[in-house]
């Protein structure tokens, strides 16, 4: 589990919403899946996901790579659309400009449907 993981899932417990982590068998492997199983939390580094916070200075190596994910992650979000179980996405920098308490609050509400 990465440290981000690790600091949202310490909030999560505190804000007793219960998850199961690294869900597996679900498409594209959640991060977290909460709300009984109808949210699935994609918890995604800036770099290797490709966000567009920053201007990445990324090497030829890594490009073909974060790419790839990219597109990875385009397809799982599309696949979730069309999915009974929610879609959230919490990207690094939003967890370190906002904490994890208050992303777990906006997930909180998120599966409340407010
Ligand atoms: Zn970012």
């Amino acid at each position: 589990m990465s440290a981000l993981e690790q600091e949202l899932a310490v909030e999560l417990k505190k804000a007793e919403i219960k998850y199961v982590q690294r869900a597996t068998q679900h498409f594209g492997r959640p991060d977290f899946l909460v709300n009984q199983g109808r949210c699935a939390i994609f918890v995604h580094g800036c770099f290797w996901h490709g966000h567009a916070c920053k201007e990445w200075n990324i090497s030829d190596l890594w490009r073909s790579k974060v790419s790839a994910i990219m597109s990875r992650d385009l397809e799982v979000r599309s696949h979730y659309k069309n999915s009974k179980i929610k879609y959230f996405r919490v990207w690094e920098c939003e967890l370190h400009r906002f904490g994890a308490r208050r992303i777990v609050y906006k997930i909180n509400r998120f599966i409340h449907g407010h």
